[in-house]
């Protein structure tokens, strides 16, 4: 038997800091280290004190989004001699990412008064990329120690540029970790590339949808956004659309450009927002190299994309009307362009915010999309609050799989095992319940945070 082990370090069951534990034989492995956005200081990350110092042999990087990069400066902090493996686009984009995120934390320990913060510094961004070592998909890496060797492989995983499953081969064991995962193509990215003939003992899967059920198909849901947007503008009124600025904003960009063109949606000005902006030209180097990106900074120019300068935008603020304001966060959190233009527009029925993504229930975004028309909202970070007058649209875009394709996915594998992380109470439920019915015969874990358990 080889000896594997498992720890989730995430603070509670929830999408949250993703962070994995894992150990194979004599190696040890992080896999990511994230933040959560909806929490504050040293709280924000993993469990990382439960690593001793210096006890990581590796760190599997799946992606960028913040919500499993943010924490690696701290974690490269004690465990310096840890390589972290990536993929080639996400080793462009981490620095990005993580500038920005250094940047939001400065501004919070202003206006928050956050002592904490920021938790690292610029300096340690340029420090860690030494540990970096970029790897291609679908190649073998191999790893040593104590004259034993694992091979790890990294596979293209959709969901977002740079996004990676990752295959762990160690002896007879095969654990196949997803990371945030996506199958269908998108505009800009293709879908998830996993070999269908490859066995896995272990698949630990990510269950972002498990609390929803798939209701429309994504071309559709397209083309309502469409229609929204250009209802929006033909009343005069402003269309807000909340996006992550790691993939959903280029995506969006190819979705109005096509529509621009086909004549979907009237000419006004589209404002969009600095990050966004700043990852577009990732897209477009990317997308010179690989045929798995499709992507040209030239539709900037073709919509006439504007920047939002206003750093101050509020409630009273005059913003350009009619217009579309694409722009982070996708889940309104707060003080981001996407709060503050949000508190501007909706107290005026003309206007709409149509979020394209998942929402966490407890953001600002998740609270609006549970309030009802004419019920008051509070903008509690701007101690503003109107009764909610605009139209408040929900499109099934997500980077993530639904979770009919998920278990599609592990039903086809047979594992052995499903350890379930990266998704509320709920969604695990859901998928603890479909499991024991479709496969009786697997063991299905969901395990307890900061708990270890032999896998
Ligand atoms: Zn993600
Ligand atoms: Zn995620």
């Amino acid at each position: 038997m080889i000896h594997c082990l498992l720890r989730d370090l995430n603070f509670e069951k929830e999408i949250g800091a993703n962070s994995l534990f894992l150990e194979v034989g004599p190696f040890h492995f992080v896999v990511d280290a994230g933040m959560d956005p909806k929490r504050i200081g040293s709280l924000a990350l993993p469990q990382l004190s439960l690593l001793p110092e210096n006890s990581v042999d590796a760190i599997l990087l799946t992606h960028c989004h913040l919500d499993h990069l943010g924490g690696l400066p701290v974690l490269l902090r004690k465990q310096s001699k840890a390589h972290v493996f990536l993929s080639y686009p996400t080793s462009l984009v981490t620095p990005i990412m993580l500038e920005n995120s250094y940047t939001v934390m400065c501004r919070q320990k202003e206006e928050q008064s956050i002592p904490e913060y920021p938790l690292y510094e610029k300096k340690d961004i340029e420090r860690i990329k030494q540990n970096f070592l970029p790897v291609k998909f679908g190649q073998v890496q191999h790893l040593e120690k104590e004259g034993h060797c694992i091979d790890i492989t990294f596979f293209l995983a959709g969901h977002v540029l740079g996004a990676s499953s990752v295959l762990i081969e160690y002896e007879e064991r095969k654990i196949f970790i997803t990371g945030d995962i996506l199958f269908q193509d998108q505009h800009t990215l293709k879908g998830a590339d996993i070999p269908n003939d490859r066995h896995f003992d272990t698949i630990v899967l990510e269950t972002t949808r498990g609390r929803t059920e798939r209701q429309s198909h994504r071309v559709d849901e397209e083309e309502r956004l469409l229609k929204t947007i250009a209802q929006t503008i033909q009343r005069g009124g402003m269309c807000l659309i909340p996006a992550f600025a790691l993939g959903r904003i280029q995506e969006l960009l190819v979705l109005l450009d096509n529509a621009r063109r086909a004549n979907k949606i009237p000419e006004c000005p589209i404002f969009c927002s600095g990050l966004g902006m700043a990852l577009v030209n990732v897209f477009n180097e990317i997308g010179k190299t690989t045929n798995a990106v499709h992507f040209n900074r030239k539709i900037l120019k073709r919509l006439n994309i504007k920047s939002l300068r206003r750093k101050k935008i509020g409630p009273d603020s005059q913003l350009t009307t009619p217009a579309i304001y694409l722009l982070s966060s996708g889940m309104l959190v707060e003080h981001t362009p996407s709060y503050r233009v949000a508190s501007n527009l909706i107290k005026d029925c003309k206007n709409t915010v149509c979020f394209v993504g998942y929402c966490d229930p407890d953001t600002p975004g998740g609270q609006l999309l549970q309030t009802a028309p004419d019920e008051v909202f509070t903008f509690k970070a701007l101690e503003f609050s109107t009764p909610l007058r605009a139209q408040v649209e929900h499109f099934d875009l997500s980077g993530h799989a639904d979770r009919e394709d998920l278990c599609r996915f592990v039903v086809d594998h047979q594992p052995k095992q499903v350890i379930l992380t990266h998704g509320d109470v709920e969604a695990r439920q859901w998928f603890s319940e479909k499991f024991s019915k479709d496969c009786p015969h697997m063991r299905v874990l969901d395990p307890e945070v900061g708990k270890t358990y032999t896998i």
